[in-house]
């Protein structure tokens, strides 16, 4: 018998580590360059608005294929070479399999386990899909007490547990993201200490709500979560809203969460859009517009999407973050 979050970790590092988990999902780098670049010039505002260090980490978890890194450093190095003389670039990743498709992408990049393994300095990190990929505990309230949900022989077996401290009614699930508190915790610490920002984009509510969000996805299609382990693709939505009160506790600014559409619109995702696409021929014209409303658009990715910022608590408002 394991805790959901044993299970789910034990679970997404088999699975990240056999699987392309491109087969299974696309995410927002894959659906268009223009992601990438704008993330990337984000960086460079941010790091002006730091007043330019002369050495800065540009660091990355959760890279996937390398594609957003590829992107970002591609538009940094045309737009603002000043930044791109002074970034060092790190990659946060466990998957040796994702480590090799990074380094073709990603050639200058150096290698970390953990974010906690960061070396010290002033930090711009990009995080997208990351957060949901980390393990969660579920406590389901039954009647005036709680249980905790654990895994045997691949069913959920729900054992005595005490109150998680979260309003949920009678039957309801509450989700605790253990793991990427500590992580937020921890990364708000040191931004505060020694400066910088980051920035998390990922799917889930603004506002902790009750709900079970564990879904799997295998050979693409949603999956029973606990066939199998190490076949599917675990997930959960973020608690974007329980994240930025975290920062703000460990003495970071956050700024957000904010809906993925209106923060990729305010960072100019259209207008890059028009420009690469009056580069093609029309039907390769068509594909870039095509993919940009789907990474803007709120019944697509736009409104479930959510971006979420970090900052040192002197910066000003990071870009797409103000109204
Ligand atoms: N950001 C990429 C990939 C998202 S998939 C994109 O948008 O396309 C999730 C990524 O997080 C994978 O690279 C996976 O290997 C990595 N990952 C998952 N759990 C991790 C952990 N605990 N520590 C470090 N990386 C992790």
């Amino acid at each position: 018998m394991e805790r959901l979050d044993a299970f789910m970790a034990r679970a997404n590092a088999a699975y990240y580590a056999r699987h392309d988990p491109f087969a299974d999902f696309t995410t927002a780098p894959e659906i268009s360059q223009a992601f990438g670049e704008v993330l990337g010039l984000w960086a460079a505002v941010t790091w002006q608005s730091m007043g330019s260090p002369a050495a800065v980490l540009l660091a990355e978890a959760g890279p996937g294929r390398g594609t957003l890194m590829r992107d970002a450093l591609r538009a940094i190095r045309r737009m603002v070479p000043d930044f791109a003389a002074v970034l060092s670039i790190h990659l946060v990743e466990t998957s040796p399999r994702l480590r090799a498709a990074q380094a073709g992408l990603v050639p200058d990049a150096t290698w970390h386990d953990r974010i906690e393994d960061l070396p010290a300095g002033p930090l711009l990190l990009l995080a997208n899909e990351f957060l949901d990929a980390l393990p969660i505990r579920q406590f389901i309230r039954r009647g005036d007490r709680w249980t905790e949900r654990f895994v045997a022989d691949a069913v959920f077996v729900e054992l005595p547990a005490p109150d998680p401290g979260r309003p949920a009614a009678d039957g309801e699930t509450v989700e605790i993201a253990e793991a990427a508190t500590a992580l937020i915790a921890h990364l708000a610490h040191r931004l505060a200490q020694t400066g910088g920002a980051a920035l998390f984009v990922d799917y889930g509510p603004a506002v902790s709500a009750p709900g079970d969000s564990l879904q799997a996805l295998r050979d693409g299609k949603p999956a029973d979560p606990l066939a199998d382990p190490g076949s599917a693709d675990l997930t959960a939505h973020v608690d974007f809203g329980s994240l930025a009160a975290t920062a703000q506790a460990a003495g970071a600014t956050p700024h957000g969460p904010i809906p993925q559409g209106i923060f990729l619109t305010r960072l100019g995702l259209v207008q890059r859009t028009g420009a690469l696409a009056r580069t093609q021929p029309p039907a390769r014209a068509g594909a870039f517009i095509q993919a940009a409303s789907r990474l803007i658009e709120p019944e697509l990715m736009g409104r479930l999407f959510k971006a979420l910022a970090i900052c040192h608590p002197d910066l000003p408002t990071p870009p797409g973050f103000a109204a």
